[in-house]
């Protein structure tokens, strides 16, 4: 009986869910509103990722159970076209049935997924043309992604594999297993191999052991990284067995995909800490999506949140152009702006890089607000996130300008011209709360002396 992914190939997961009806109650485990399969005798085996793996919510007609409040016009329609999966546990964090709520919006099939605009396409990264191998994408000289299965235990609304994910649930086979093995030791360029899919997690650990152990076998290859929503949507599949099988593949990296603050349960943090305690390095890449995580302030939740769990805000994506995201999609600006609020703001550690994944299989793009104000060949004027104005001087200059010939204007009103020219190296606002508590001043401390 297993209900994941065989490496050797289709596995038993279109079998039938349990025809029992979900029903939506308070879990006195996890003290959220909990939807559990009550009339299941199995349903003390909430913490067993088979249980949850087993019954997830796979038709529109246990949805309707479940919610019965369900709007579920186009929700059919859109289940047919990109396949639904959502973990009871995952189920359980819902708070509100309709779209205000970011759990049911990442899970929950909504009518929109079937818009299509023209700009919108299956595989916009283009990554089927950067694949040597069917599922090895080498796009980076240095490193390379492997789409190790297809199957997740929830598909995302958003997911960028759409086209790929859940459509069938089947692991790498071995036979191709060796082939990428064989491509990764004919390209000694390449140090880092990111385990993705689909979800890696949903393997059975032994054959995710396969996996890893074919590419630790090829010496060129530095760090594996395994990229998972597992610790998000099905916690209780990180189990002591499973760290102990991937601390034996060290160095190995985990990228999860935490969206939201509500996603930051007790059960994640749990599966968080196993992993951080097996000596695993943790990064987080979220997806910037329009009525989930677009507000500056529940980014800087769930980014507090992260490295509280040792995990390291990694990226921050913009939506890719595909199919069937477009209502997820905010404007480029909205992740600038996001940005600009992070910074200075928090820890350095939790602030993530937006990156836009450029179509046509450009690869990553980090997107920035600007912080050069001026350059000229002397100075650099930049600004910081106070709107403080400062001239960086270039090497060997030994005068205190720089720019031969040139006088400021005005010397009482300086402007940028006078900071990249040289003749003023700041300009500071005077509102801020940093220069409101360097106006009251340290007590008994001089300019250059530090007394401890
Ligand atoms: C994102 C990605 C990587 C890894 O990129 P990093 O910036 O190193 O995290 C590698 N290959 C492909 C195809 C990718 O999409
Ligand atoms: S877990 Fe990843 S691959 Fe699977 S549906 Fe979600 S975003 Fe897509």
């Amino acid at each position: 009986m297993q209900h994941a992914t065989s490496p050797e190939g289709e596995n038993s997961c279109d079998q039938p869910p349990p025809s029992s009806t979900l029903t939506v109650e308070q879990n006195p485990s996890t003290g959220v509103l909990s939807s559990v399969a009550a009339r299941l005798p199995e349903v003390a085996d909430w913490s067993d990722w088979r249980w949850q793996v087993r019954n997830r919510v796979r038709r529109v007609s246990q949805l309707k159970t479940l919610f019965p409040d369900l709007d579920i016009a186009g929700v059919a329609e859109a289940t047919a076209r990109f396949p639904m999966a959502i973990t009871p546990y995952y189920a359980s964090l819902i708070q509100r049935c309709d779209n205000t709520d970011p759990i049911f919006r990442m899970s929950v099939p909504q009518m929109e997924e079937l818009i299509e605009p023209v700009c919108l396409s299956d595989d916009p990264l283009e990554e089927d043309a950067d694949m040597p191998i069917p599922g090895l994408v080498h796009r980076y000289t240095d490193r390379a992604l492997l789409i190790a299965t297809t199957m997740c235990s929830m598909y995302c609304r958003h997911c960028t594999r759409k086209r790929v994910a859940g459509h069938r649930e089947s692991g790498i086979t071995p036979a191709r297993l060796k082939q990428v093995t064989r491509y990764l030791t004919e390209h000694p360029e390449i140090h880092d191999v990111i385990v993705s899919g689909g979800d890696p997690f949903t393997l059975p650990t032994q054959a995710l052991e396969s996996i890893l152990s074919a590419i630790r076998s090829v010496p060129t290859v530095d760090i594996i990284r395994v990229g998972t929503r597992t610790p998000v949507v099905m916690p209780m599949r990180i189990t002591d067995e499973l760290v102990t099988m991937l601390r034996r593949y060290h160095p190995v990296y985990v990228n999860t995909h935490f969206n939201h603050p509500a996603e930051l349960t007790p059960a994640a943090v749990e599966a968080c800490t196993r992993l951080a305690d097996a000596g695993i390095p943790m990064g987080n890449q979220t997806v910037l999506l329009k009525g989930v995580n677009d507000d500056p302030v529940v980014m800087e939740t769930l980014c507090r949140g992260l490295v509280r769990m040792r995990v390291r805000p990694y990226y921050m994506f913009q939506c890719d152009l595909v199919r069937g995201v477009e209502h997820f999609r905010t404007p480029l600006t909205r992740g600038i702006e996001i940005m600009e609020y992070l910074r200075g703001r928090l820890s350095g550690l939790a602030i993530p890089s937006f990156v836009v994944d450029a179509p046509h299989g450009g690869g990553k793009i980090p997107v920035s607000p600007n912080y050069i104000v001026s350059m000229s060949p002397t100075h650099t004027v930049l600004r910081n996130f106070e709107g403080m104005l400062v001239a960086y001087p270039e090497p060997g200059l030994h005068g205190r300008g720089g720019t031969v010939g040139r006088q400021a204007s005005d010397e009482s009103a300086p402007g940028v011209w006078e900071l990249s020219s040289g003749n003023y190296s700041k300009i500071q606002p005077q509102n801020t709360v940093r220069h409101a508590r360097r106006q009251r001043g340290i007590p008994e401390q001089r300019q250059g002396e530090l007394t401890l």
